[in-house]
């Protein structure tokens, strides 16, 4: 489909008369079409080989846009070169009339920094609830885009033993080469932590891919029961590692729902000089008690993460969407609270003995349907948009991602007016128009023998 089949898309030149900009239309797809007849037809016609898109329009001018960067900015105009931000403001400045800029007109849609997911298992979670039969397949390009998300770290969970490093770090450089950003966490639930090199500090310094370590388990059954010195010494390694590389260095942490609570991270806290900001505990409103602790925690400078899992009337736990409402309203640095959609990864429930109970599979579109959910009880897009976007960039180093800025990556999503993602743009290039993807992963969709694919 191309590109700029919407209906207020037009590819244009610029030419500049006394400083007013004059555009002169070009019919769409024209020049593309040329294009793609003069790659040899060979290319096309091999059974394995992707088919390469056309070429891709490597300027766009989002006019109209309502920002938030996720601060309010108001309306205006962002223009994207190649997979960049280069430009915001109201007054289009001179282009030169050589240039292609495809302009789009948001017509007052809310622009918003794509959104970063600082937990999914990209090759698939899930294994322990009964067989290898459970084991989750891997999730597709298009459920992280479908879901506004345009960065995210992949991770191992409780089987670290059938997953590997080694596949989780193939899978993330394979969703960049597909478009968006991805990383990932090495080790899993378990220690000795499962690597790729031999060590965390090695993995995290030598493997670009990797930028932390994870979702390492505590205060849960399926938990290798980390002692306080195997917490310090992993934390340690992921922290110099971190300074070493510029990486997060963190050490983001499984929260089960046990009575020990976070009681192992506040002696960490206590007895060792390692920041509180490589301490990263996840899953913390899946009981109410722990998301109490974990408030505690921040206020001592740890970030810590929201899972967007579903969670009935009856359960005690918050909804993520809830808990952010929450935290907010806790007096408590509005930086260090982060959600994420466990997408990819099982959510099974478990009787008083660990026998499993029941299984669902999270979504890599949670964090969209909670920030929907969020704009839907009323709340203000900028007070709960950070949770999802620049406090997880900040959290795992990343200045480039999770906001709208001059220099920032052009990872971009559009809002409809119920607060849904409409359109997603990663690196330049979109993946998701008016609520239908338009771009997919390599082999989503096919199927053995169709010789067919979305591709
Ligand atoms: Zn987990």
């Amino acid at each position: 489909m191309p590109l700029a089949s919407g209906h207020r898309s037009r590819v244009a030149r610029y030419q500049h008369l006394s400083g007013v900009s004059k555009i002169l239309g070009t019919p769409v797809g024209g020049r593309r079409q040329q294009l793609r007849r003069a790659v040899p037809a060979t290319r096309f016609s091999r059974g394995l080989m992707p088919r390469l898109p056309a070429k891709n329009t490597v300027m766009f001018l989002l006019r109209n846009a309502e920002c938030f960067a996720p601060q309010p900015l108001g309306r205006g105009d962002v223009l994207v070169a190649l997979d960049k931000i280069v430009w915001l403001g109201t007054e289009l400045p001179s282009l030169p009339a050589s240039l292609e800029v495809e302009e789009i007109d948001l017509d007052g849609y809310r622009l918003i920094p794509g959104l970063v997911d600082c937990h999914a298992h990209i090759t698939g979670g899930g294994g322990e609830t009964g067989g290898a039969r459970f084991r989750v397949p891997r999730q597709g390009l298009s459920e992280f885009t479908g879901g506004g998300v345009t960065t995210v770290v992949g991770l191992l969970g409780t089987d670290d033993l059938t997953r590997t490093t080694a596949d989780l770090v193939a899978t993330a450089r394979g969703l960049t080469e597909e478009g968006i950003t991805a990383y990932c966490f090495t080790g899993g639930y378990h220690l000795p932590a499962t690597t790729l090199t031999g060590s965390v500090r090695g993995d995290i310094t030598h493997i670009d891919a990797i930028i932390g370590v994870g979702e390492l388990a505590l205060s849960d059954h399926r938990s290798s029961q980390p002692t306080l010195d195997e917490l310090l010494r992993i934390a340690s390694d992921a922290h110099v590692a971190g300074l070493m590389t510029g990486k997060a260095g963190l050490v983001h942490l499984h929260m089960g729902d046990g009575r020990r609570g976070l009681s192992l991270v506040r002696q960490a806290l206590d007895v060792a000089e390692i920041p509180a900001r490589v301490y990263n505990p996840t899953h913390v409103n899946r009981t109410k008690a722990l998301f109490d602790e974990a408030l505690e925690l921040a206020a001592r400078g740890c970030t810590v993460d929201l899972t967007a899992f579903p969670v009935a009337d009856e359960e005690d736990a918050w909804s993520a969407g809830e808990a952010l409402l929450r935290y907010l309203d806790a007096d408590l640095p509005l930086d260090r609270v982060t959600v994420s959609s466990d997408g990819g990864g099982c959510l099974p429930t478990f009787d008083e003995q660990g026998n499993p109970v029941s299984m669902n599979v999270a979504s890599p579109a949670a964090m969209a349907d909670c920030l929907a959910g969020l704009l839907t009880s009323g709340a203000e897009l900028e007070r709960v948009l950070p949770a999802f976007t620049s406090n997880v960039a900040a959290s795992l180093r990343l200045p480039a991602k999770g906001g709208i800025e001059v220099g920032a990556d052009a990872d971009l999503v559009v809002m409809d007016a119920d607060g849904r993602v409409r359109d997603v743009m990663a690196m330049g290039r979109w993946h998701v128009r008016e609520g239908r993807a338009v771009r997919y992963g390599t082999f989503e969709g096919r199927r053995v023998g169709d010789g067919k694919g979305h591709v």
